[in-house]
């Protein structure tokens, strides 16, 4: 966990790590509510704040280039399993995707 995460930690993530919405839809209408998060943490010790939309893209190794680049963005490093290159090439495009 790098810094960054562990302030998200300890302020409480807000946010999802992979498509950074922090509230959904609806605030176009002037309603804001927040969308839930799910947290995952994986065996090597990662750990992983996501909407459930990205979750599944995650344990499916099916995330968009967009996706990948903002998880990188968000701390989080090629070496993590679920974004090891035999999942997704240099530039983020799923190699494997299972969905
Ligand atoms: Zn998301």
């Amino acid at each position: 966990m790098n810094k960054q995460q562990e302030w998200r930690k300890i302020l409480g993530q807000h946010f999802c790590e992979a498509c950074n919405s922090s509230i959904h839809n609806l605030v176009k209408i002037g309603l804001s509510i927040p969308i839930p998060l799910e947290y995952l943490k994986t065996p090597e010790g990662t750990e992983y704040f996501l909407c459930p939309n990205c979750m599944l893209r995650l344990i499916t190794c099916s995330l968009s280039k967009n996706q990948v680049k903002n998880l990188l963005e968000n701390g989080h490093t090629r070496k993590e399993f679920y974004l090891h290159h035999d999942f997704y090439d240099d530039i983020g495009i799923s190699l494997q995707p299972l969905i």
